[in-house]
Formats: C-alpha cells, structure tokens, sequence
C-alpha cells in the first residue's frame, strides 16, 4: 500500500509500475471529481456520482474511502482487493493517509510504504507547477502536505522519490514475495 503527501508523484510511481510491471495487480479507486484530460474511466479511477459514491458507502462495498482535499470523495473497492489477496496476487493500493490509516485497521498485515518528496522544496515545485488546480485548491493541497509529511514515522518503509523509475523499482521489490 502506497500512500504519501499529495504531489509527491504517488500517481506518476504507480503509472510507472502500471505500464513496466503488469504482472503488480493495481486497485483502481472509486473518485466523485471530474476526470482530468487523459484519465480513461476504469483505468485510472472509476469516476462516479455522489449518489453513486453514498450507494457504494452505504452497501459496504469500500474497503476505506475518504474526502481528500475538502473538495471529493475516494474509495478502494473492496472487491477486487479480496480477490486478487484470495488468488495470492500482491495488490498496490495508491491512496491517501486517511485511507492508509483505515486499511491499518482492516488489513494490518499489509505493507505500508510512505513516498517521500527528497525535500518540502521540491513539492511545493511540483505542487504549483502542476497547473491543474485552482489557488484554492493548491492551498488546500499545501495544508494537506504538509499533515502528511510528518505521517511518515507510521509507515513500514519510507521510499523517497528522487527518481520515478528508481521509486517504482524499489516498491515492486518490496512487493515480490
Ligand atoms: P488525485 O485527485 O490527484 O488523483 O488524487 C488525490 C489524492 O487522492 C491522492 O493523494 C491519492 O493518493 C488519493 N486517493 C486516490 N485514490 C484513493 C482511494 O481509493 N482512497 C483514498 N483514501 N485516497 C485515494
């Protein structure tokens, strides 16, 4: 399980792992935000309606879910977790620290890995030089941070992302049985 503050580049380490490593079986979140240009639903998240999202809630169908960024809910179904565990398949889940910390009490023998920016510096860049946000949103994406920076100390294993292929690498190893 990969979790990590936002911008860290969780997305661009499992897009990496996605395309180098078929063979990691990957959760595809359940969103209620508005795909970004070049998200395919299904692939990169299912993008659902609130109505949608409080029916999946409501028949327990999320393994964790939680409202990121005050601004959408998130939520790993539980379905294809179950069975890619029953069929003995290591699963990457890429989600944030609330939903980390649910999947703690849930599935406590899964590995928790925390991705590291290599310096606050440097997220911040990323953060602003994404440009797909609004100031507001980019604020609340800064708050959010920087809670989860110092989350680090409850991980399993801290991978710090100073290089994406380098990442990717070093969490599918950790993956391998
Ligand atoms: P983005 O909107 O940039 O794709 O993702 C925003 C944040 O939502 C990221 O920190 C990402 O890890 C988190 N996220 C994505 N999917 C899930 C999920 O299924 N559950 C939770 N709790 N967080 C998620």
């Amino acid at each position: 399980m990969l979790a990590g503050p936002t911008a860290v580049g969780k997305g661009t380490v499992s897009a990496w792992v996605r395309e180098h490593h078929p063979e990691v079986w990957m959760s595809v979140s359940a969103t209620t935000r508005t795909a970004r240009p070049g998200e395919v639903d299904g692939r990169h998240y299912y993008f659902v309606s609130d109505e949608k999202f409080d029916e999946m809630v409501m028949r327990g169908e999320l393994l964790e879910w939680a409202v990121v960024h005050n601004l959408a809910r998130y939520g790993t179904p539980r379905g294809p977790v179950v069975a890619a565990l029953d069929a003995g398949h290591p699963m990457l889940l890429e989600i944030d620290l609330q939903g980390a910390r649910q999947v703690r009490e849930t599935m406590p023998d899964a590995l928790f890995v925390f991705l590291a920016p290599p310096s606050w510096e440097e997220l911040v860049t990323r953060l602003v030089g994404r440009g797909t946000e609004t100031d507001a949103e980019r604020r609340a994406r800064l708050a959010t941070a920087k809670v989860e920076l110092e989350a680090a100390a409850e991980f399993d294993v801290v991978i710090v992302n100073d290089d994406v292929r380098r990442a990717a690498e070093e969490l599918v190893h950790l993956m391998k049985p």
